[in-house]
């Protein structure tokens, strides 16, 4: 693909979750869009597990999962203490009124893949293997370029994930380090333990709070287990396979939970990823998903969070194209914050062991209390009536900078 020349109401650079859809928000507002996304898909991602409110904004975007191959129903999720085995099952039907009752696990190659092909369907022009280089913004709009050509748009979006392309030109992302610094995963199958079904045989994810961090088990389909370890301080030297089979090995349940099955994708890392970027807006560029925030994955607040942003920056950009002045990003952003600065809170209370003891585990003995702390973990964020998150919010950082 060389020498494209394209012209758009608004250019997305990335086509995972965020900017596909962005795109297809855009297209049901009538924006004209162009997509230009780097790979070619379907490609692998990790970051499988969606949150109830994510369903209902995929609907109204015109995707449903029900029935998809690439997904598997989520009822719940599990939180529990190793080694006692303590434990804690949110179930999503029990949240707050109006609270989404179920979420799904995906395979993210093709869940993203799909998102991609509804904004084709829907009119946005996807370019694959198109890499943007070159951002330039002037008083009209926006020029993007790579090898492949460039796009004039009078808006451009920066969905490019951790890449933070936008961000990280402009030398604006903060790095958080208050959370888990690595992680290190695969995926297992055939995984068919008695174990492994009673705790996530009906679809939930296992959230296993281990010394110094966290493990993630999340059943791609019945049989397919997603396993990571995240740790807030990793050993030097210590590749992805030794952390996550000493962590495995050091589990009488793990090892029980795995029994008899084979790891069926490489091992993978990614580290230091905890973000935030100070400047996310300009007169004519914004951004959105992880080019914004990333938070420690603990609650898999990620792609919800994209994809229900990804609706409310649609609605911002319209208004700016339609009025012909500059974006005027502030409920964006409150909401934005909302969210994330929720979630930043809850991350930092669950690496103190006793607090998740004595509260959140506590939690399970008061009615109202599960069904807040239900709502927060399914990602419905933005309302008024949830007390936990009131004082969530109104708490301050404990260390290192706050998002702002
Ligand atoms: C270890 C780990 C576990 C996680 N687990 C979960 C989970 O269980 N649930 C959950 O919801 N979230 C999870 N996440 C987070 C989740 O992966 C992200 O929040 C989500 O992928 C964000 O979507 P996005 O569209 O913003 O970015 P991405 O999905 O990363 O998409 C960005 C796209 O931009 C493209 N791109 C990058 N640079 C350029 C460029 N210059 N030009 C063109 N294209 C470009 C990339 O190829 C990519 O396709 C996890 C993250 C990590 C690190």
């Amino acid at each position: 693909m060389v020498n494209l020349s394209i012209r758009a109401d608004v250019a997305v650079v990335g086509a995972g979750p965020a900017g596909s859809s962005l795109a297809s928000f855009l297209r049901l507002q009538g924006a004209s869009v162009v997509v230009l996304e780097r790979e070619h898909f379907p490609r692998f991602h990790v970051g499988e597990s969606l949150l109830t409110m994510c369903v209902p904004a995929l609907r109204r975007m015109g995707v449903s999962l029900e029935g998809a191959d690439f997904a598997n129903m989520k009822p719940g999720a599990l939180f529990m203490l190793e080694p006692t085995r303590e434990r804690l099952r949110i179930d999503f039907s029990r949240g707050l009124e109006g609270t989404f009752p179920y979420a799904f696990q995906v395979e993210r190659a093709h869940f993203d893949a799909a998102l991609a092909h509804h904004a084709e369907a829907l009119g946005a022009d996807v370019h694959y293997g198109a890499q943007v280089r070159s951002w330039v913004e002037d008083a009209d709009g926006v020029c993007l370029s790579g090898e492949w050509g460039s796009v004039r748009a009078q808006l451009a979006v920066d969905a490019t994930g951790q890449d933070a392309f936008f961000g990280r030109r402009q030398r604006t992302v903060e790095q958080l380090e208050r959370f888990g610094r690595a992680a290190s995963f695969t995926t297992f199958a055939p995984v068919r333990s008695a174990t492994a079904r009673e705790c996530v045989g009906n679809g939930d994810i296992l959230i296993l709070l281990v010394p110094d961090g966290w493990m993630w088990l999340i059943p791609l389909s019945r049989e397919r287990v997603s396993v990571g370890l995240v740790e807030r301080t990793p050993r030097p030297g210590v590749s992805a396979e030794q952390a996550v089979s000493h962590a495995i090995e050091q589990s009488e349940f793990l090892v029980d939970f795995f029994a008899n099955s084979n790891r069926v994708q490489p091992f993978r890392r990614i580290a230091n990823y905890s973000y935030y970027n100070r400047t996310p807006s300009t007169a004519r560029s914004a951004t959105v998903g992880d080019a914004s925030v990333f938070l420690d994955p603990i609650f898999s607040s990620g792609v919800t969070v994209a994809v229900t942003t990804a609706e409310m920056l649609a609605t911002t950009l319209v208004a700016s194209l339609h009025s012909g002045s500059p974006l005027e990003m502030k409920e964006y952003r409150a909401a934005c914050l909302k969210a994330y600065t929720t979630f930043d809170r809850l991350i930092e209370r669950f690496y103190r062991p006793e607090w998740v003891q004595n509260v959140f585990f506590s939690a399970g003995k008061d009615d109202r209390m599960l069904r807040e702390f239900t709502a927060i973990l399914a990602g419905d964020v933005w309302r008024d009536d949830n007390e936990v998150q009131r004082l969530l919010l109104a708490s301050a950082a404990r260390t290192g900078p706050e998002i702002t």
